[in-house]
Parts: structure tokens; sequence; C-alpha cells
């Protein structure tokens, strides 16, 4: 069964419509794609892109062919590709995704679903420019959820705080976006994850800002913290790899307990373990100001020098750094 988000089935992006609500994919006609399937793709009319020994095979819902295949060929490999540096390999052997051409510009209503094998189904306008689709996050947000195994719908905060997190990181480190970009939207959105008066820990509060948020506070404070613990040598990245080569990713299903052990077994450090434990079951406030003074993010990180003499600077920096 797939995780849950926000009372549906699958997961889902941030800034979809209804989270989980628009899961319909039946009907699909699939794309005139110009090249030949890929092994693995069993609709012989899909877009069979590689990347790195994984098969996406993209069926594309187009009948007017009003985008043009190139565009979205080019967008989903490098989607794949963003993916795939951060996790050092593309997180499944095998994906169906599942594209619908609407009227518009822009990726909406993603949604990653692992009911019978893994899936993918989002939403392109049909007027998007390559410049769109080099700046689109869901696509990427949706295939770093291929990467965490099924953790049961109490543990959504952790899948979807991932992806929000790992997005942006891994993003800014194959240069698809400015690392100041990637830092401002953190500075101002992670507030959104705090805890609200009467919300309870992040098992217990599956609101919006504290699923996807707050989901992604708890990511950046992991990375912090296990690069504090280990001079800068690993950070949520190491544990993250491990998670997938370990688990398998999306496609299996396992313990939240388990999974946070195998990426602290990564790192030599105990903080996955530690803050989850902390967080789980009480409303926990962390001093974001302090937070981003010790990173050196300043309050505009677009209009305002980053601060390379703060005490985190050097661990701010290896976070969005290639690898
Ligand atoms: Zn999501």
């Amino acid at each position: 069964m797939a995780a849950v988000a926000i009372g549906a089935a699958g997961r889902s992006a941030p800034g979809g419509p209804t989270p989980g609500g628009g899961a319909a994919a039946s009907g699909l006609a699939a794309a005139s794609a110009a090249a030949a399937p890929a092994a693995g793709c069993t609709d012989r009319a899909a877009l069979g892109i590689e990347v790195q020994g994984t098969t996406l095979c993209a069926s594309i819902d187009d009948p007017a062919h009003s985008i043009r295949t190139e565009l979205l060929r080019d967008w989903i490999d490098r989607s794949g590709r963003i993916v795939a540096a951060y996790y050092a390999r593309f997180p499944a052997p095998l994906v169906v995704l599942r594209i619908r051409v609407e009227p518009g510009t822009g990726v909406r209503g993603g949604r990653t679903t692992n009911d019978s094998g893994l899936m993918i189904q989002v939403s392109v306008g049909a007027d998007s420019t390559a410049g769109d689709l080099a700046a689109d996050w869901v696509l990427v947000h949706e295939m770093v959820h291929l990467a965490l195994p099924e953790i049961g719908r109490r543990h959504n905060w952790l899948a979807e705080g991932l992806a929000v997190y790992v997005e942006g990181i891994a993003r800014a480190q194959f240069g698809n976006r400015d690392v100041a970009d990637a830092w401002a939207e953190y500075r101002r959105s992670m507030p959104l994850g705090l805890p609200r008066a009467g919300e309870g820990g992040m098992d217990e509060s599956p609101s919006w800002g504290r699923t996807y948020w707050g989901g992604a506070l708890f990511c950046l404070q992991v990375d912090v913290a296990i690069r504090e613990q280990t001079h800068n040598q690993a950070g949520l990245q190491t544990a993250l790899r491990a998670i997938l080569k370990e688990t398998g990713g999306y496609r299996a299903e396992r313990g939240i307990d388990d999974v946070l052990r195998i990426g602290d077994a990564a790192t030599g450090t105990r903080v996955l373990q530690e803050l989850y434990q902390a967080n789980r079951a009480a409303p926990v406030t962390p001093d974001l100001t302090q937070l981003w003074q010790r990173l050196g993010v300043p309050e505009d990180p677009k209009s305002q020098p980053f601060d390379d003499h703060a005490p985190l600077a050097a661990i701010r920096i290896a976070i969005t750094r290639q690898p």
C-alpha cells in the first residue's frame, strides 16, 4: 500500500491542488513517441528514457500533440539525473510516468504511488517552455519519494519532508537551481513547519505545514547535526544513500525505526533516531533565528550575502556543494 498524503493514498507535492485529490489516471492515451520503447516499458507507445540503468517509462496523454515530445524528454531526463546524482544512483529500476497535458504552463499535481509497481502522475501545461520545465521542482520532488521505503501514514511527514528538503538541495548541487534561491525558500517557508498551539508531536500532527515544512525542518536539523558530529564528513545525504541501498526504496515496506537505524549506522551517529524520539510525540520549536545565524543564512539570501564567517558556514556550503 502507498503511504498516505493527508488522507489519500500516495505521496504528493506540497504545491499541488488538494493533496491526493486527483488520483484518476485510467484511460490515458499514450503518446506517439518517436523512440522505440526501452526495455521494461510494457506500454509499446510509451516514451522510454534511460537514466543510469533505470527505465523511466512515460505515457503522455496529449491527444492534440500540443507540446513537443523533445521538451518533455529533456525535462524527465534532467529530473532523473538530478535525483540520481544526489543518491549516487536512480532510486528505482523501473518507473511508470503518466503525464497529462493540460492548458496553461508549468507542472502541477504530482503524485507518486507504489500500489502495483512504482508510478508517478503529473500534469504539464501545454504552453510550457523549456525554461518553465527547467525551473520545475515537482518531478524532482516526486522522484525523491522513490528513495524512501513505505513507512506508513503516521510518518508521512518524513516522506514529504525529505522530498521537500532534498528537492532544493539536489537541484542546487546539480546546478539546476541557485543556491541562494534554495536557502531563500527554506528560510521563508520553514517557519510554516513549526508547531502551532495545541499541536502535538510529528507523528500526531498531520497538518499541511507540519507534514511538508515541519518534515523539511526535521531534515535540515538532521543534516546540520550529522555534519557537526562528523566534522562535516557525512550528512543526511550519506544516510539517505545507505537507506536506499539497503532497503531498495519505495518498493519496500519498512518500520521507521529500521529506516532511521540504517541511516544512523551509515553516518556513525544517532542523530536520526534521537531527533525522531525528541519530535515524535512532543511539539518542539527550535530556535530558527539562531540556526540561520549559525549557518550564515541572511534574512533574504537573494539580495543579501551569506555570512561565510558564521560558525556553521562550512556546513551550509557543504550541503549544497556537488559531492
Ligand atoms: Zn510529496
